[in-house]
């Protein structure tokens, strides 16, 4: 998906409208010390206790089938050059590529051909 460089937006800070710059905000990584369905992770919790593995936990990891969401979120940040200030946006689009263009140069050069 296409998003223009500018964006004529409302900043709550101003209170009116303004051409907004977007950017792109990493949604972070994941911490790799917790990781979930491990089985040093369930022992803390107080299970896996006991004599066995109780036919859960096999020598072998778990095989990794399918990767079930192929798209991610966006995750913008509009800020005003006016009083400099950024807001994130309310809600991500869930799109599989991201991309940042600036609008009116592409149409500029498509005016020259
Ligand atoms: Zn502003």
């Amino acid at each position: 998906m296409r998003f223009p460089k500018k964006i004529k937006r409302y900043c709550p800070y101003c209170k009116k409208h303004t051409d907004q710059k977007v950017s792109l905000v990493s949604s972070g990584k994941k911490r790799s010390s917790q990781k979930r369905g491990s089985i040093s992770r369930a022992k803390k919790r107080g299970l896996g206790i006991g004599y066995g593995n109780l036919g859960r936990w096999g020598s072998k990891p778990a095989k990794f089938k399918r990767k079930t969401k192929t798209t991610k979120k966006t995750n913008l940040m509009y800020t005003c050059p006016v009083c400099n200030k950024s807001v994130m946006q309310a809600q991500g689009i869930r799109t599989s590529k991201i991309s940042i263009e600036d609008k009116k140069t592409e149409i500029e050069s498509n005016k020259h051909k």
